[in-house]
């Protein structure tokens, strides 16, 4: 699947849910879910069609692709090591995608957004247990420690991202900030009610996926 260069807000009124794809600005009343909650192109009143299982089901899958900012066959891949480890695969599949090291970087703060985290970790701004990775799909493991690299830190724009960033989004429970450090650690593994993506039935991924 080619990449997507259109505008975030239009995927999350397409899928009727905020993805938090843009920083600030979906905390906002700028946001676009806020103001017109109903698909692109259509007129509110048009949008209450009957949706086919396979729809729900696709649309789903999407929602959760676009939410974490997964490609197709990355999120195959995800899929199918999910399927083959122990437990519900839906669950294994969310929580899979809640340990990807460019989700852990915005859920610490030191991020405004997945995107924004992916940008910088391919840039090298951040070490897994003091070793650079530059791969945004690095999953983490229990105890590991996520760094802010100091050398990247030092920048100008970079303080005052890290100021401007601070609190924008809750930190887990399952991490502990040491942030006069700019260090996190997987203090344990998340569990489904940890899932960044509120109300989503993992189960249609799962049956789309199984067909
Ligand atoms: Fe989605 Fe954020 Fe745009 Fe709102 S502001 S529509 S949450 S990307």
């Amino acid at each position: 699947m080619g990449k997507y260069t259109g505008s975030s807000c239009r995927l999350c009124r397409t899928e009727g849910k905020k993805l938090f794809l843009k920083g600030k600005r979906c905390l906002s009343d700028k946001c676009a879910v806020e103001k017109k909650n109903y698909p692109p192109g259509m007129k509110g009143s048009r949008v209450n069609f009957r949706k086919s299982h396979y729809k729900n089901q696709l649309r789903e899958k999407q929602k959760v692709k676009r939410f974490y900012g997964v490609g197709e066959k990355q999120f195959r891949n995800v899929f199918i090591a999910s399927a083959q480890g122990k437990g519900i695969t839906g669950e294994n599949l969310l929580k899979t995608l809640e340990l990807r090291l460019d989700n852990v970087v915005y859920r610490m703060n030191f991020a405004y957004s997945r995107n924004h985290a992916r940008q910088m970790i391919r840039h090298g701004f951040f070490a897994v247990n003091g070793k650079k990775v530059s791969i945004p799909s690095y999953i983490v493991a229990l105890n590991d420690e996520v760094s802010f690299r100091e050398k990247k830190r030092a920048a100008e724009n970079v303080k005052a991202m890290l100021e401007d960033v601070k609190g924008l989004v809750e930190v887990p429970g399952w991490v502990v900030m040491d942030s006069a450090n700019f260090i996190g650690k997987i203090n344990a593994l998340p569990n489904r009610d940890d899932v960044s993506l509120k109300e989503i039935e993992e189960r249609l991924i799962v049956e789309l996926y199984s067909k």
